[in-house]
């Protein structure tokens, strides 16, 4: 008996093909799927983003770029730059945005992995992959510490982290994985599907870079047009280069374009253009690393 990865139902050898028996469990489709042309559930997932995504003050998703948006180490929550800005407006610079806790002084390392700590006693999985990142990286004052990172990512992926689910992607991948961990591929594809059924823009891009070194160009297309209209540019740039090689449709390539540009719209305010000249200025002084 084995799953089908459209119907999702357990069936015996013979309501498969020989061929659809052996492919992996996510891409299997039973003959009566095959027949009725039934979508695997990995591409029917993960269209949107999740709720996780959106800022907790402006209910905005947030934006995909880093340094456009903050974590705050006492409540877990990522704020926009948009709502940094006005509450900075308002008087609250030294103040978390979302629960005003006094903000601690930057290098001070200690009390902030407490407050990191404290989150993932209560089990909260954005502190988990949190203090996973901070031990892959040996920062805050902790040692280098791989396995450990990997328990924390695997226990926030059970908590519902798409973000730690992308992260063992990446940690098990050959091409970009971390040393001193095994790498091993069918690990990384396993743990990026879970990512990009909950809606991951880089985990969806990665299944389409595997799926592209695989031979299968139709189906990195399928995963980069789905990243692509999460507003993923480099599902968009990467359609972009299959269209110019002959291998996309210009009606593939323009419904990319036009689904990115929906997702950027989506993920803009006017209070987060402003916190976003406002950066660059700053970092033209040199006040902004
Ligand atoms: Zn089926
Ligand atoms: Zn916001
Ligand atoms: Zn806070």
């Amino acid at each position: 008996m084995k799953i089908c990865g459209a119907c999702e139902k357990e069936l015996p050898k013979e309501s498969f093909s020989g061929k659809q028996w052996k492919v992996r469990r996510s891409m299997r489709r039973c003959k009566d799927c095959v027949a009725a042309g039934n979508e695997l559930v990995l591409f029917t997932e993960g269209r949107e983003r999740s709720v996780d995504d959106e800022c907790p003050i402006c209910s905005r998703l947030l934006p995909l770029k880093r340094g456009e948006s903050t974590l705050y180490s006492c409540c877990m929550k990522t704020v926009c730059n948009g709502c940094s800005l006005e509450a900075y407006k308002r008087g609250m610079d030294d103040h978390c945005p979302f629960c005003r806790t006094h903000q601690l002084e930057r290098g001070d390392d200690e009390a902030r992995l407490e407050m990191i700590q404290n989150r993932v006693k209560a089990n909260d999985p954005v502190a988990m992959h949190d203090l996973g990142l901070k031990y892959r990286d040996g920062s805050l004052g902790l040692g280098k510490d791989l396995p450990r990172a990997v328990e924390l990512f695997e226990r926030a992926a059970e908590y519902g982290s798409n973000a730690a689910a992308y992260e063992l992607g990446c940690t098990f991948n050959e091409r970009t994985g971390n040393e001193g961990i095994g790498k091993d591929m069918s690990r990384a594809v396993k743990h990026f599907e879970l990512a990009a059924k909950q809606g991951h823009h880089g985990a969806r891009h990665n299944l389409g870079v595997y799926e592209l070194e695989s031979g299968n160009l139709g189906l990195a297309l399928k995963h980069w047009m789905i990243s692509a209209k999460l507003g993923d540019e480099k599902s968009l740039a990467n359609m972009k280069s299959m269209y110019m090689a002959g291998l996309a449709s210009k009606a593939d390539y323009a419904e990319a374009l036009r689904g990115y540009h929906e997702a950027i719209i989506e993920m803009s305010s006017p209070e987060r253009d402003e916190a976003k000249v406002r950066r660059m200025h700053l970092k033209s002084l040199g006040l902004w690393s």
